[in-house]
């Protein structure tokens, strides 16, 4: 398969040759690869020189596998890892014609990192955010720039999903959304356009059915065990409602939902209780190696 660099001829995004990852956890290491196997550089930015490292031998560890899977030449994973540069400063985004943010899901945090961006960048550079569920309109509010910023709400894991939700905020210019689309295609993804509203829409539709399944089993309707499987062979979803929390963070489920509640306003919104004490307890899913199920750790 040709990459990006060889394709990349017209469309609103041919000029983009590089871009910054702010965040190298989950779903930052994971933007990181893609942009990078489609032939882009990336600077992989985080707040610790662990966190990069941590980042990038994901990445590393990720990329051997589908090589293997794949039967790709000897050398092609190492030139993709080698596109990718990891940083701990947000100064190394200065160059780069598109930033897109996946730092953890917390208003402050975002605020800081788009009012740092937006006083760093060139006044032309797109600021994206991968955010589940803060407004976009709000970002992009913070920044001198409000027409440049966009979401671009990838899924996890993000080599495997098709899925990329772009979200406009009130003042997204069509340019900057077209940009985005067109970028999005050439990732090899599926991009959805959508409004911002709170939990966008697959937070939207997805996370009241996560909650309302820790309901379900609140309130002793059936086990967990049963509940998946319900949902696994009656719904024909590739995984159960509670075993999919656990795999996204019951941490990241409960934050999602409050925003549901607080923007929308309507108590069929409110988190359950089991989800809240869960969180309370630390068991916030497989990365902490106990949520709804237990996970062997390392
Ligand atoms: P994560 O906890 O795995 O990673 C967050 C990373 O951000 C960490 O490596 C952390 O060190 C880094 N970070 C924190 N402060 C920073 C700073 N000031 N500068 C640079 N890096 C900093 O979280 P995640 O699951 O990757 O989520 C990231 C974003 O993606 C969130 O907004 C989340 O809502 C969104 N998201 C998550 C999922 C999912 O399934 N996990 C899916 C779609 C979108």
């Amino acid at each position: 398969m040709s990459t990006l660099a060889e394709q990349r001829t017209s469309g609103p995004s041919a000029a983009v040759k590089k871009v910054a990852v702010v965040g190298g956890g989950t779903m930052g290491n994971g933007i990181a690869q893609v942009f990078a196997t489609s032939g882009l550089d990336v600077e992989l930015i985080d707040v610790k020189p662990e966190f990069v490292d941590r980042g990038l031998a994901t990445i590393a560890k990720n990329l051997d596998r589908v090589a293997k899977k794949q039967e790709w030449p000897a050398d092609k994973a190492a030139g993709i890892v080698g596109r990718i540069h990891g940083s701990t400063s947000l100064d190394a985004a200065k160059g780069c014609q598109l930033v897109i943010e996946a730092v953890t899901e917390s208003w402050d945090l975002k605020k800081q990192i788009f009012t740092t961006l937006d006083a760093a960048c060139p006044a032309g550079t797109i600021l994206a955010s991968n955010t589940s569920s803060i407004s976009i309109t709000e970002i992009a509010a913070v920044t001198k720039r409000p027409g440049l910023v966009i979401g671009m709400h990838f899924m996890n894991p993000v080599p495997v999903m098709q899925l990329v939700e772009v979200i406009r905020g009130l003042a997204t210019t069509d340019e900057t959304y077209a940009f985005t689309e067109d970028l999005s295609k050439r990732l090899g993804k599926t991009p959805v356009e959508v409004n911002d509203y709170p939990g966008f829409v697959a937070n939207r539709i997805l996370m009241p059915m996560i909650n309302e399944a820790c309901y379900t089993l609140m309130e002793g309707v059936a086990t967990k065990e049963a509940i998946d499987t319900v949902m696994k062979l009656g719904m024909n979803h590739p995984m159960g409602p509670l075993a999919l929390a656990d795999l996204i963070g019951l941490d990241t489920c409960l934050s999602i939902m409050n925003v549901l509640h607080e923007g929308l306003g309507d108590s069929k919104y409110r988190p359950c209780p089991l989800l809240r004490k869960m969180v309370a307890a630390g068991w916030l899913g497989r990365k902490s190696g106990r949520g709804f199920y237990e996970y062997a750790q390392g």
